[in-house]
């Protein structure tokens, strides 16, 4: 790496897609952010914005058929900004990885070992760690000489206690198959929670946060001093909260029963549980918009929908309020949380003797700056605080390559 080299470009391999930034490390300022989508479909998807150039998005449409031409497109449409992979001002490329198992509590530069652990952890993330790898050996094709540095969605709870990762199942059966609780959105978490502290002006040190990042997945954290110290994600994403499209919670027997009394095959169940349930599964969309639209119209599965969703989340806010033994602040992130001032009132109503409260005309403010929502008097903060899961991906990478 060179003196000149602040920029790290950030990849979020998914199965079909890659998102990606690249950054840059003096100030955070995004020099391009894109997409492509549908991947391995004639009908592939390349959105790419160039905000260095001042561009407009430009957006093309037609067949890339994997990860590697995927990769090989995004870097044609950042070299035509003269902001190519081969430039020298690249630092570091800084991938997204969802499992990080036991192993992989901080950031790591990336080696054979490495991928070969990550490899190793695809049992305990079928769907996730595949795709991250593919980005990153495509990466690594594209840039041999680059640091190449993962950073896992597991690693900001690695500091939970035993007793709230571990379940309550026969130990030597657990730890023959890694069985465990992990937690996921980890670095949404961690950069959440970090801005939530300053948001009351604080140190993380000094405060307790209860995290909620309700995008279409979702998950909740009990953050003590800057540690995680529970959180409703486990083995899977599928564990906690109601989603978009994944149940949380449910009594473990509804799997048997769907197996021996439906007659469903285990990766039925497992389509069933992640894909088709949640508010899909429970009124048939999973956007909080047309949810709530809807509701507004007096569609009733929608209504119902909602309820379990914040019934749920209540549950979760006065467990980890219990976890916690004083909360200073719950922070609402994500797509639902940064948008859904519905939810955000809807969670927090009937709260006042925990302390918490909702300002209604504070909560109708739309606005991408952190920014607090309860009212003066409440004893906990209630806070909207925007995730940026690739900025905090970004100076992990860069922190560690300058280390
Ligand atoms: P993910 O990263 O998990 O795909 P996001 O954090 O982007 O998801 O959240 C996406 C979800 O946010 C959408 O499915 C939708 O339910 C919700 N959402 C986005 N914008 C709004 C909005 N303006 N009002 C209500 N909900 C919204």
């Amino acid at each position: 790496m060179t003196a000149t080299a602040t920029r790290v470009l950030v990849l979020n391999s998914g199965s079909s897609s890659v998102k990606y930034q690249l950054i840059d490390m003096n100030d955070g300022t995004r020099l391009a952010v894109g997409l492509v989508e549908r991947i391995g479909e004639q009908t592939s998807r390349l959105a790419h914005t160039p905000l260095a150039a001042g561009g407009d998005k430009r957006e093309t449409e037609g067949a890339i058929a994997d990860h590697d031409a995927a990769l090989k497109a995004v870097a044609t449409e950042l070299a035509a900004d003269g902001l190519g992979l081969d430039s020298p001002q690249l630092a570091a490329i800084g991938h997204r990885v969802v499992h990080g198992g036991l192993k992989f509590t901080e950031p790591t530069v990336i080696d054979d070992a490495v991928l070969k652990e990550i490899e190793r952890l695809v049992p305990v993330a079928p769907l996730h760690n595949p795709a991250n790898l593919t980005g990153i050996r495509t990466a690594q094709a594209m840039r041999p000489d680059l640091p190449q540095v993962a950073v896992f969605d597991t690693a900001f709870h690695a500091t939970m206690p035993e007793y709230a990762a571990r379940y309550a199942i026969d130990v030597e059966t657990a730890d023959a198959h890694r069985i465990r609780r992990y937690g996921f959105h980890g670095t949404s978490h961690a950069y959440v929670s970090r801005k939530t502290a300053a948001l009351l002006g604080k140190d993380p040190s000094e405060v307790n946060v209860i995290v909620l990042h309700l995008g279409n997945g979702a998950s909740a954290s009990a953050v003590a001093g800057g540690r995680c110290v529970d959180t409703s994600m486990g083995l899977t994403p599928l564990e906690g909260l109601v989603m978009g499209t994944r149940s949380g919670d449910i009594d473990p027997a509804v799997t048997f029963h769907l197996k021996r009394v439906a007659g469903m095959s285990t990766d039925e169940i497992d389509v069933l549980l992640n894909k088709k349930s949640g508010l899909i599964g429970l009124c048939g969309d999973n956007d909080m918009r047309e949810i709530r639209r809807r509701i507004d119209e007096g569609d009733e599965r929608a209504r119902l929908a909602f309820d379990i969703y914040i019934h749920r989340l209540k549950k979760y806010i006065g467990a980890y309020s219990a976890v916690l033994g004083r909360v200073d602040a719950v922070a609402f992130t994500a797509g639902v949380g940064e948008n859904a001032a519905p939810v955000r009132e809807a969670a927090v109503a009937g709260l006042e003797e925990m302390g918490m409260a909702v300002d209604a005309s504070l909560n109708a403010v739309r606005s991408d700056e952190p920014r607090l929502i309860s009212p003066e008097y409440a004893r906990v903060a209630v806070a909207v605080v925007p995730t940026d899961e690739e900025l905090e991906i970004a100076q992990q990478t860069y922190a560690l390559v300058n280390a």
